[in-house]
């Protein structure tokens, strides 16, 4: 057994947003390669069963259980894979795999962490209508659940303030029903009415609809759980096509005085 192997090893892989096709050969080559896959179920659930290998499903908010487990049992030996949708960096359990190896034993320092990246949600989107994110942005978690909601809000005023392309994470759920009017009602009022906006869900999976529309008209309770808004800047622009999704993209040469 190698030095490595009797100190574990644990990656963790991103899944991107869903469709097979858009997961890289790294993330295969580290699935592969794992005796114990631990994650989210439905994130777990696609993947193709593979023999020998174990899978330990947990819920969406057990992600520090989740990650010491992981990380005692690549203590053990066993070459173990954490999963996340997306890229594992963006808003997902790299962050809480560091935070658990930060304040746990000394020996899950020992361990041989490998990141393994995804194509991540705000990527997926923006491919989908061509380049809103194609000069400066920001991602933006609107979840209030690790952060207080005032702390959103002034970060809202200061991305659109300084003129940044806004992708939004996490827009709303069941227990955060207002958040997202309440960014739109923030955004409106520093942010042109015709201001783009695209609201992308499921991208990658059967249910996948994206909707470009403007800041003026962007139904909040078109956004659920699974959706991923981009936000334009003054700069954005609509290009409408016959037939087809328009155009969204934001040029790469700065053309407004302001912002
Ligand atoms: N690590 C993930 C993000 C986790 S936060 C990534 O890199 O994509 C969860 C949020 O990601 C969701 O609320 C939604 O805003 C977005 N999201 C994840 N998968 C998505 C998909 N297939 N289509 C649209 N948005 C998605």
């Amino acid at each position: 057994m190698s030095v490595e192997a009797r100190q574990g090893r644990l990656s963790v892989v991103g899944l991107g947003p869903g469709d097979p096709s858009c997961l890289t050969a790294e993330a295969r080559d580290a699935l592969a390669a794992a005796d114990a896959i631990y994650g989210y179920g439905p994130y777990l659930d696609r993947l193709p069963p593979r023999s020998g290998q174990m899978r330990y499903a947990s819920d969406n908010r057990q992600e520090i259980l989740r990650a010491q487990a992981a990380l005692r049992h690549a203590t053990d030996g066993a070459a173990v894979a954490v999963v996340s949708g997306g890229d594992p960096g963006v808003f997902a359990m790299a962050a809480t795999i560091c935070e658990v190896v930060e304040t746990g034993p000394d020996s899950w320092r020992a361990v041989d962490i490998a990141i393994v990246p995804g194509v991540t949600a705000m990527l997926a989107v923006a491919a989908r209508v061509g380049a809103p994110l194609g000069h400066d942005f920001c991602a933006l978690s609107l979840s209030d659940n690790l952060k207080p909601w005032d702390l959103i809000e002034r970060r809202i005023d200061a991305v659109a303030g300084a003129g940044f392309v806004i992708a939004l994470y996490n827009p709303t759920s069941h227990a955060r029903p207002w958040q997202l009017g309440a960014a739109f009602d923030r955004l409106r009022r520093c942010l042109p009415a015709p201001t783009p906006v695209v609201f992308g869900r499921a991208v990658g999976r059967m249910d996948e609809d994206i909707m470009v529309t403007t800041l003026a008209e962007a139904p909040s309770a078109r956004a659920d759980m699974a959706t991923l808004i981009i936000v334009g800047s003054a700069e954005t622009r609509i290009v409408a096509r016959p037939g087809r999704l328009p155009l969204v993209y934001t040029p790469r040469t700065h053309q407004c005085a302001s912002a």
